[in-house]
């Protein structure tokens, strides 16, 4: 949903007759037709920094790098400064791994100009989203690491588009046990600007499912024979297909998703378990579901839309269902763990299409551990007790999942 970033070829002269036009007419009392920056919410993390420019209507803006010191300047056209631009420096913590400082000012009459301190040069990646979910206009500007990290998000995301990450062949799948750890890639839903379900207190869906994943992490790690990763370690949004294109990267055996459900109304209770559909949704709720979660890259907002590369065919190939009975029988195994601490919402694991669960090669499943939309149950995700007990649910499903001899990814 993203639009063509602005090109300042030719434009320039335009602007420039557009900035005298406006400046006459805003002279006149026609300022309330500026654009307004309606809030200003900064996403550090270890993986990139996002700055994130909430306006009244769409926004155009110019960028460029300065060095010495490294700088990254964004001029917004058609604004005024206000209060919320002004502090924009109170929203940089020093431990921002990217950013120094911010700071915004009266360019000209029509533009605003904010400027980025940096603490080393970065590869910045802005673009607009349009309106959706409660968010208004939304700037985004993300600021990459230039050397290639430990974890490259956008080369992960391209390479995957590209189809650059290993291809799936069934026969790579064997039945015996060998020397590497089995590999679990954990992902908590959401994050960031996308803050998930928000329950009747205010809990979002995200932080709750971040603390269950860190436990899962820790109790699978504590095992000695699995290592766990995530998808994300912090409050940061991952597109839909980074998640999968990390767990890919990583030859994950297991991919869980955790989540908290939602329903319009506070009665609805109980977990679920989720594996990918071949053939549509077995029920509305399960396809509502994953349509509101397919939703997450609009909200939380990714540049690039990840190509649905795996459900292009009409029909699946043979490794694409292998998969999905190993994600079926590694839901139903996480299922009866769950449904000892939980009351279940479904006795079954329910199918559809869910884009986070789409590695064509990793047995995948979502789980979502409860309703925060129910009073009761909000207050159970927020239970430490209950998080450690949910992670041990879920963790004792994957290994009755193993005991029962599943396959593992080839090394
Ligand atoms: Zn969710």
């Amino acid at each position: 949903m993203s639009e063509t970033p602005f090109d300042p070829g030719r434009r320039q002269l335009l602007n420039l007759a557009a900035a005298t036009f406006l400046l006459s007419v805003s002279r006149a009392g026609m300022a309330a037709d500026d654009t307004q920056i309606v809030a200003v919410r900064v996403w550090p993390s270890s993986t990139y920094t996002r700055v994130t420019l909430e306006t009244s209507d769409a926004i155009k803006f110019k960028q460029f790098t300065v060095t010495g010191p490294d700088r990254l300047v964004i001029d917004l056209e058609g604004v005024r400064l206000n209060g919320i631009l002004k502090e924009i420096n109170a929203q940089i913590s020093s431990a921002d791994p990217f950013i120094k400082t911010a700071r915004a000012g009266q360019f000209n009459p029509d533009t605003v100009r904010l400027v980025l301190e940096l603490k080393n040069a970065v590869r910045p990646q802005l673009f607009t989203l349009a309106p959706v979910a409660g968010f208004r206009n939304r700037l985004v500007i993300d600021l990459y690491p230039v050397a290639a990290q430990d974890d490259p998000l956008l080369s992960l995301l391209e390479d995957y588009n590209k189809g650059k990450l290993r291809e799936p062949d069934v026969q790579t799948r064997p039945k015996t046990d060998r020397s590497r750890p089995i590999l679990v890639m954990i992902d908590p839903g959401h994050g960031g600007e996308d803050p998930g379900a928000t329950g009747p207190s205010g809990t979002h869906e995200k932080n709750v499912v971040l603390q269950i994943g860190h436990l899962l992490r820790d109790k699978i790690n504590d095992s000695g024979k699995m290592r766990a990763f995530m998808t994300r370690e912090d409050d940061v949004f991952i597109p839909l297909g980074v998640r999968v294109a990390k767990a890919r990267k990583l030859n994950a055996d297991l991919f869980i998703s955790i989540h908290a459900d939602a329903f319009l109304t506070p009665a609805a209770r109980g977990a679920s378990v989720f594996a990918l559909s071949e053939q549509g949704a077995t029920s509305t709720a399960a396809r509502y579901l994953a349509k509101t979660q397919n939703d997450s890259d609009l909200i939380g907002g990714v540049k690039i839309a990840t190509r649905d590369r795996y459900l292009a065919h009409t029909l699946f190939d043979l490794t694409q269902t292998a998969t999905i009975n190993d994600s079926l029988k590694l839901g139903r195994a996480v299922l009866g763990q769950v449904g000892n601490l939980n009351r279940l919402h479904k006795g079954r694991v329910e199918q559809a299409g869910f884009a986070v669960l789409k590695a064509p090669d990793i047995p995948s499943i979502l789980v979502e551990t409860a309703f925060i939309s129910n009073p009761e149950e909000e207050q159970r995700l927020l239970d430490s007790d209950f998080q450690q007990k949910m992670a041990e649910a879920i963790f004792s499903g994957v290994r009755t999942y193993f005991a029962q001899g599943a396959p593992i990814a080839n090394a």
